[in-house]
Formats: structure tokens, C-alpha cells, sequence
């Protein structure tokens, strides 16, 4: 199967770049304005329809033609359909972003630079800036084991899509991920243990109170607040991703040096349908669990293991083992009938392990000698120092 991972890369667009952007979003809006004049719809009418008169007014090379009708047909789908819902006025879409798709006919990728070619032996190069994350992707492009396809750009960013073909192994033994809002379990059935402490939870608590006090802010100095919420809103999605990142790393190097698959709970709908007390539902709404998931699904990929995901109902009520209600005792942990005693993460994996037809390990892991490791990851909050005073 194909993995795809689009890694932004940032630019400076230069006067020549600029230029381009602008003159696309002319092309669009052009062919949006000839596909509604005249009812078409199908790509290849628009394309055919359009080119004439096109390359009287553009000298670009003729794949901007047939990028530029492929946006502005999906312009006018997404238009029809608003429309539709009642959600858009039925004045003519215009196409006011800077922005611009390219085709791998339309580029050259070399690493840290993109070539574009604009026209006929007229090419514009751009220089990509790139931290250790992007580098990574460059250097397995270098080596081939990635292809790169249609890059999307606007005024400040490239996203390059990598696409690489993996195959799925066989994997000796699976692994269950439990992700609640303070910590995250993995179990497998051989049996280990893994706890990944971190600073999810820090993180959200920090910034919401920072953002809490900026709003504070806002009737006496509207504008101040303004800057001041973009700058921390974006500062606080950053460190989520990177957490994220980390995060999902150590799980998938654990996973990947015991050769498991890995099973995870499908929380689809999970945050829709539960009505939680408004702290909880705060805190599950900025958490981004699904983000933890979906880095640790394409990293696992990457890496040839399989991802499964399973209903998670029941997970913490029933005894994994005899299949009997569970009863709490004490703070975290639940206990059954049949002697079964664990705390509610390990007993959550458990029961996906059994949901999953995984099997259990032998014994309740307290008696058994699971091998508990924690991973703990390290990182500082230093926000506070240029907060407005209360
Ligand atoms: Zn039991």
C-alpha cells in the first residue's frame, strides 16, 4: 500500500514567485468565470474550451491551463454544493488566496530546492527551509525509498507530498494503545507494558490559562489581546504537534523492535456522542487525541507495521479475562470476581487486545512478569515570563 505525508516547507517568495501566484489565481478565476458562463462542468470541455483564448492572454507553459481549470472546477463543486446546504449566495465564486498546485510535470524536486518550470526553458528556482524534521524526508528522497507528487504553494509555504510504497508485515504479536487525556498504556500479549508519560496535559493546562487571561485583556486593549491570542493559539498548536510527535515516535520504536502490529481504540464520534462535564469536554476538544493517533498510524506504516483500530466500547467496564463486570478498588484500579486486579489503562488494552482476537497474556499482569517500561519525555513550558499582568 501507499503511505503519503505532506511536509510543509517554508520560502520566501520573491518578486518573480509572486508574480506567478498572482497570475494563477487570474487563470482561475478566468476559468471559473468561462465554466459558468457557458454550464461546463467536465474537465476536459473546461480544458478544451478554455485554451484558446488562455494562451492568448498567458504565456505560461500549458500545464498552468490544466492545473488552473482542475481548481476552478473544484472551486465551482464546492460553490454548488454550499449553495445547495444554503450555506453561499448564488454571486459567482472568485478565487482570492494566493495559492497554486503542481503537478510533477510542472516541477523538479532536488532536495533543498524546488525548480518550477514557468514556461519553455524559463525556469524559477526556490530555495526550501527546512528544520530536522523536513530533512529527514529529503534524505530518504535522496536515497529513493520516497517519491514526491503534486505540490500545493502558497505566499509563505510548500507542501511537498512523499509518497512511499510499503508492505505491510506479518506482525509476531500485536499491541494495544490506550490514549486518555494524562497518560498513554501500551499492553501486548508477550507481555510488556508501556507507560509514555508526558506533557499533553501541561501544555493544555498552561495555555489555557494564558489564553484565559488574554481574553481578560480584551475589553481594555482589543487590539494588544488580538496579537496576543494568535501569537500564544499558534504557539500552543505547536507544541501539541511536537508532543505528538514525540510521543508517537517512542511508541512506534517500541513496536517496531518487537515486530507488533499495533491496535488502537476508534474514537470516531467518541467526543459527538458522550456529554462530558464542561472541564472534561474542554480539555477533549483541545486535545487532539485523533492528531495522536493518525502520527502514530503513518509512522507505524512507515515502518511496514499494520494499525488496527477497534470499538472501544466497554473498555473499562468489563473483566478482559472472564468477560465479568468490573468493580473499582481505589483510585485507578478495577478488580473482578475471577481475581483478575489491574489498573483501568493496562485492563482498557487488555480488552482491545480480546476485542482485536489478539492473544492475552497468560496471567493478570500483575502476577505475571510483565515487563513494565515507562518512556518518560522531557520538555520545558517557558511561556510565562511576557504574560500581561493580571
Ligand atoms: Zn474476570
Amino acid at each position: 500500500m501507499e503511505v503519503i505525508l505532506s511536509v510543509p516547507f517554508s520560502y520566501d517568495a520573491g518578486g518573480e514567485v509572486r508574480r506567478l501566484l498572482e497570475d494563477f489565481r487570474d487563470m482561475v478565476n478566468f476559468c471559473i468565470s468561462f465554466a459558468l458562463e457557458r454550464r461546463i462542468t467536465s474537465y476536459a470541455r473546461l480544458r478544451k474550451g478554455v485554451y484558446g483564448e488562455w494562451k492568448k492572454r498567458w504565456d505560461y507553459s500549458t500545464h498552468f491551463c490544466h492545473s488552473a481549470c482542475k481548481i476552478a472546477l473544484a472551486i465551482l463543486k464546492s460553490w454548488r454544493r454550499r449553495i445547495r446546504r444554503g450555506e453561499a449566495k448564488s454571486e459567482k465564486p472568485v478565487a482570492r488566496k494566493l495559492f497554486m498546485q503542481l503537478d510533477p510535470q510542472l516541477y523538479r524536486f532536488y532536495g533543498g530546492r524546488i525548480r518550477i518550470s514557468v514556461k519553455p526553458r524559463k525556469f524559477l528556482f526556490i530555495d526550501l527551509k527546512y528544520g530536522e524534521y523536513q530533512r529527514r524526508f529529503i534524505d530518504a528522497w535522496r536515497e529513493g525509498s520516497l517519491r514526491t507528487g503534486e505540490i500545493t504553494m502558497n505566499k509563505t509555504k510548500i507542501i511537498v507530498p512523499f509518497k512511499k510504497e510499503v508492505d505491510l508485515s506479518n506482525p509476531r504479536d500485536w499491541i494495544a494503545i490506550d490514549i486518555n487525556e494524562s497518560n498513554i498504556t501500551a499492553v501486548s500479549s508477550n507481555p510488556h507494558i508501556l507507560r509514555v508519560d508526558n506533557n499533553l496535559r501541561t501544555i493544555h493546562t498552561a495555555y489555557f490559562n494564558i489564553i484565559r487571561r488574554i481574553q481578560r485583556l480584551k475589553r481594555h486593549k482589543p487590539k494588544t489581546a488580538q496579537k496576543l491570542l494568535k501569537k500564544y493559539s499558534g504557539r500552543r498548536k505547536r507544541r501539541v504537534m511536537d508532543e505528538c510527535h514525540k510521543i508517537s515516535k517512542k511508541i512506534v520504536e517500541f513496536a517496531k523492535k518487537h515486530n507488533m502490529g499495533i491496535i488502537m481504540e476508534d474514537l470516531k464520534g467518541v467526543r459527538k456522542n458522550i456529554h462530558y462535564g464542561r472541564m472534561l469536554n474542554r480539555r477533549l476538544h483541545s486535545w487532539n487525541f485523533r492528531k495522536l493517533q493518525s502520527y502514530i498510524e503513518y509512522k507505524a506504516k512507515l515502518n511496514s507495521l499494520p494499525v488496527e483500530y477497534v470499538n472501544p466500547k466497554n473498555t473499562s467496564s468489563l473483566c478482559p479475562t472472564c468477560g465479568g463486570r468490573l468493580a473499582p478498588k481505589g483510585h485507578r484500579l478495577l478488580k473482578c470476581r475471577c481475581g483478575y486486579e489491574d489498573d483501568r489503562d493496562v485492563t482498557a488494552c487488555l480488552n482491545l487486545l480480546r476485542m482485536r482476537g489478539a492473544p492475552l497474556p497468560p496471567k493478570a499482569l500483575n502476577e505475571a512478569k510483565a515487563e513494565r517500561e515507562r518512556i518518560v519525555i522531557k520538555s520545558q513550558l517557558s511561556d510565562n515570563g511576557y504574560l500581561p499582568s493580571r
